[in-house]
């Protein structure tokens, strides 16, 4: 009778053996208590500290994080603290962080936190999962580093890690192969030290299984790995394709009237929700008097008011997702003191003022334009 094949899939995917598991725990723990970086968040075991790092590294490299997260704790050092803050403040303190969803999310949770567990961090893992901005990664990671309590995580780091380990060659961004991925990490997460195991795997897969030229010639669990054993290990997982990217043209607009300049503060469905900013909006014309009439067009639109002739101050290229911003700064004096400012939140301020608004980046970097040439 003929066998049937195994494919490759398959056979990456036999649970790992209760040997296998022991010695990968044992080499990866030694290995972190050997190598694991010194990081403010690492020195305590406070829920509440844990989870505003945890927020914070979404997205975001450990080296930006640390800075923020010292600043960020000083201002809030407890959940309570955070709850009773000022959403303004709160974004203050995230601004040049980026994807400000994480602090309007993480304020709505601390006040979630005071209002239902009476300030006390949830140790139920089903109850962290219920915060406005955690799921199951987030969760795991917090009751496990916190509490240790044995909770599976699975996020970049570790379906790298995983994937290798077990020479796994599906994209773990369908969800049929990412579930197989947390079974993998339901089976060697321990039942002690699992938040340490669990910092563990981040840690190996930031600083020795990365990304691109793993170093597998300095990993604790090389003897362990499936792709290195086979040579894929530069192979697996299989690259992302890239999303195009599309150049847009903008303009932000400094509308002064006397000595105080126009902000407005971005609603809930904009690009960065509660974040002030000066007039933005895209452009078609580039330059001569079509530029002229679509800036004073658009800014009476946009706010009401009737400008003279906006004045060029500067130009900012930057990203945002997939889009490659060309941003023209332009300065316009406001004419009419009479007039009604459209529906939203205005502020007329004076600039010595702006650093008391949470800007995006290129407002901020804007706004001390206009101070510093004053
Ligand atoms: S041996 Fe290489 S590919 Fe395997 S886990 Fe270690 S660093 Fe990653």
């Amino acid at each position: 009778m003929a066998t049937k094949r195994t494919s490759p899939r398959s056979q990456s995917l036999a649970p790992p053996t209760a040997e296998w598991t022991k010695s990968f725990q044992r080499q990866l723990l030694g290995w972190y208590r050997r190598h694991k970086r010194d990081l403010p968040w690492r020195r305590t075991s406070d829920p509440y500290r844990i989870w505003i790092s945890e927020i914070m590294l979404q997205q975001t490299q450990v080296a930006t994080v640390v800075p923020y997260f010292i600043r960020f704790v000083a201002a809030f050092p407890t959940v309570r603290a955070l709850a009773e803050a000022d959403e303004h403040d709160v974004l203050r303190q995230w601004e040049g962080l980026g994807y400000y969803r994480r602090a309007r999310q993480l304020h709505r949770a601390a006040r979630v936190v005071v209002d239902q567990f009476g300030g006390q961090f949830p140790r139920d893992l089903d109850c962290v999962r219920r915060l406005p901005g955690i799921g199951r990664y987030t969760a795991g990671a917090i009751v496990s580093i916190a509490f240790d309590t044995p909770a599976p995580i699975l996020e970049a780091n570790t379906v790298r890690v995983f994937s290798r380990l077990i020479a796994f060659r599906e994209s773990a961004a369908a969800s049929a192969p990412e579930q197989r991925l947390w079974q993998l990490a339901e089976a060697v997460v321990p039942r002690r030290h699992c938040g340490a195991f669990n910092s563990a795997l981040m840690e190996l897969g930031s600083l020795v299984c990365t990304r691109r030229a793993p170093r597998c010639q300095d990993c604790p669990v090389s003897g362990l790995c499936a792709a290195f054993r086979s040579g894929e290990q530069d192979q697996i997982p299989r690259p992302r394709r890239k999303p195009r990217t599309e150049a847009v043209n903008e303009a932000a607009v400094v509308v002064r009237r006397g000595a105080k300049l126009l902000l407005r503060r971005r609603t809930a469905d904009e690009r960065w929700a509660g974040l002030w900013d000066f007039l933005r909006f895209p452009m078609v014309a580039r330059r001569g008097a079509k530029l002229q009439k679509e800036l004073v067009e658009k800014i009476e639109r946009h706010s009401g008011l009737l400008v003279e002739s906006p004045s060029h101050i500067a130009t900012f290229k930057h990203g945002v997702t997939r889009f490659r911003i060309t941003l023209d700064c332009y300065l316009a004096e406001s004419a009419d003191s009479k007039r009604k400012l459209t529906a939203g939140t205005w502020k007329w301020v004076r600039p010595e003022d702006l650093e008391r608004f949470p800007l995006s980046v290129t407002g901020r970097k804007l706004g001390r334009l206009l101070v510093e040439s004053q």
